[in-house]
């Protein structure tokens, strides 16, 4: 449908592109506008072969706009800051008052827009309910819950979905990935291709998952608490990742109590755990991850690390223990 409305050349002028990190929403915008800028006479656009298209794949074609976090339009923005502050919005208010290069459409791409501020938010607003004569805004965002009611509503919302997870194999596949390592960052990403080609990549990632495994679900003996903390304890740095991997795993753990299927496989896991997998009440599953959001908001209140961890290991290894 949106692959016709470019053709027509009969897109709304503004599109919020919203869905989980990693499905793909930087990318689609960019093809939009890479459409809406291309120079071929053609129903296939991007033709990928035209002069726009070639500075369009890299985000230079000089009718783009690209307002993001971090790479400021306006020379009165510190590179450091970490909104979206008005004065980008002014900036790029100003620049689609001016002619366009191409004399064609012009496209503003907002990535990350839950940066923005609410000033700027509502300086956009203006541009939203009276856009400029050929002018498309592009909006992406992973949490548009950030933007005001009244950003979102003079949008055409396009939620992305997450993807199948063969198809998520099989852009793994394309791009390389070694086998061995595919089955579990599909397993681990939820849809998100992003998220599978990071996961892929990465070894560290890999080896927490492995630590985080033997930390919190190999041992039955709280006398291996404190021994498990003291080995965690100079590692706050890594917390957000462990209790992140911590979760998943409990949430593995539960899909496979919700499947309902006793022969369900529960890979890795200890004996007594996989127990727990197949036959523990759900409200045991809850109280395990109702454990780990505690320990991400006493961190976030900079309760020690330590103490977060001693709490955290004991209300896995007492779960555990009767397994
Ligand atoms: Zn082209």
């Amino acid at each position: 449908m949106l692959l016709d409305q470019l053709a027509d050349r009969q897109l709304v002028h503004a599109c919020l592109l919203s869905g989980e990190k990693g499905l793909g929403k930087k990318t689609l915008a960019s093809r939009m506008a890479a459409s809406l800028l291309c120079e071929s006479e053609g129903r296939m656009r991007p033709c990928g072969a035209c002069r726009a298209c070639a500075m369009s794949a890299n985000l230079e074609h000089p009718d783009m706009i690209v307002i993001r976090q971090g790479a400021p339009l306006s020379p009165d923005v510190k590179k450091d800051r970490a909104t979206i502050p008005v004065d980008d919005i002014r900036e790029m208010i100003r620049l689609c008052s001016l002619r366009t290069m191409g004399g064609n459409a012009r496209v503003v791409l907002i990535f990350d827009a839950e940066k923005m501020t609410p000033q700027a938010q509502n300086s956009l607003l203006k541009t939203l309910e009276e856009p400029p004569e050929n002018t498309f805004i592009l909006i992406c965002t992973d949490h548009p819950d950030s933007l005001l009611t009244t950003v979102i509503s003079r949008c055409r919302h396009i939620r992305l979905r997450p993807w199948p997870n063969e198809y998520v194999e099989k852009v793994l596949r394309d791009q390389h990935v070694a086998s061995e390592r595919i089955r579990d960052s599909v397993r681990y990403a939820s849809g998100s291709i992003g998220k599978a080609l990071e996961l892929a990549g990465d070894e560290t990632y890999w080896q927490m998952r492995r630590e985080v495994l033997s930390a919190f679900f190999a041992g039955k003996l709280r006398s291996g608490i404190l021994q498990t903390s003291n080995a965690w304890k100079d590692r706050k740095a890594d917390a957000p990742r462990m209790l992140e991997i911590l979760e998943s795993m409990v949430r593995e753990l539960l899909q496979v109590r919700l499947g309902g299927d006793a022969d369900t496989e529960v890979p890795l896991f200890p004996d007594n755990w996989a127990h727990f997998a197949r036959s523990a009440p759900v409200e045991r599953f809850l109280f395990l991850l109702d454990a780990v959001s505690q320990a991400r908001k006493q961190l976030q209140f900079n309760v020690n690390f330590q103490a977060v961890l001693e709490q955290l290991l004991f209300a896995f290894m007492g779960e555990g223990s009767q397994w």
